[in-house]
């Protein structure tokens, strides 16, 4: 199961910004940042950490994502959660107190965060990590584009936090971080919001002047309002 083209993670170049602060603050234990800890640790064992892989399902490590949350047995790792917790579970107030600096010096990273916020909102329990998150100074542009394609466009893990977390993304825009990737994200998650909001159309159409592979994507969209 363990092959070359197995371990191929998708490993993001970014900026670099640092986390600053968070709604939840971490316990002498948590300040090693143990979801770092976590990630390092299954990349060095081996553990596959592709959210799409077709070889494993990434099994070892949802099971150590399980695991480390005290979410039940090895073997039902999409279980999803019978009573949803009233306070962030260990995996949550891990993720919420995480150093996005720190943690995308690790392998694989990208695909460690996005299997692990997939167990988050498969337990109910996503919406302590975004709240944490945006309260942050800062989110990497990377981590940004994530969320909003994965979660935040399908309104995860609620309306109001996902309307928020598509604003930050926004935001990031306008302070000159014209990421293309970012505009793409986007343009394919939201493309209603751009056409209705009239500064992220105008960000999107700045970010299609300068961007030859945005102007190509609105191109085969038939453009963007
Ligand atoms: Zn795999």
């Amino acid at each position: 199961m363990s092959t070359n083209a197995h371990r191929r993670g998708i490993h993001h170049p970014g900026s670099r910004n640092t986390a600053r602060t968070s709604r939840i603050e971490p316990t002498l234990f948590e300040q090693a940042d143990a979801f770092v800890t976590l990630v390092r640790g299954a990349a060095d064992q081996g553990a596959c950490l592709m959210p799409g892989c077709t070889e494993c399902g990434a099994l070892a490590f949802r099971r150590a994502l399980s695991t480390f949350d005290g979410t039940g047995d090895a073997g039902r790792v999409n279980m999803p959660a019978r009573v949803v917790r009233d306070a962030p579970g260990p995996l949550a107030r891990a993720m919420a107190n995480v150093d996005f600096e720190l943690l995308r010096t690790a392998d694989h990273w990208h695909g460690a965060l996005d299997l692990a916020l997939l167990h988050l909102r498969e337990r109910g329990e996503l919406h302590w990590v975004v709240d944490a998150w945006l309260a942050r100074e800062r989110i990497p542009v990377r981590v940004l584009e994530l969320v909003l394609y994965r979660h935040a466009r399908h309104a995860y893990p609620d309306h109001r936090l996902a309307d928020l977390w598509i604003e930050r993304c926004v935001e990031a825009l306008h302070a000159g971080n014209m990421d293309e990737g970012l505009v793409e994200a986007l343009i394919l998650g939201c493309p209603e919001r751009i056409v209705s909001d009239p500064h992220a159309h105008r960000l999107v159409n700045e970010a299609a002047r300068r961007s030859l592979s945005v102007r190509s994507l609105l191109g085969r969209l038939g453009g963007c309002g």
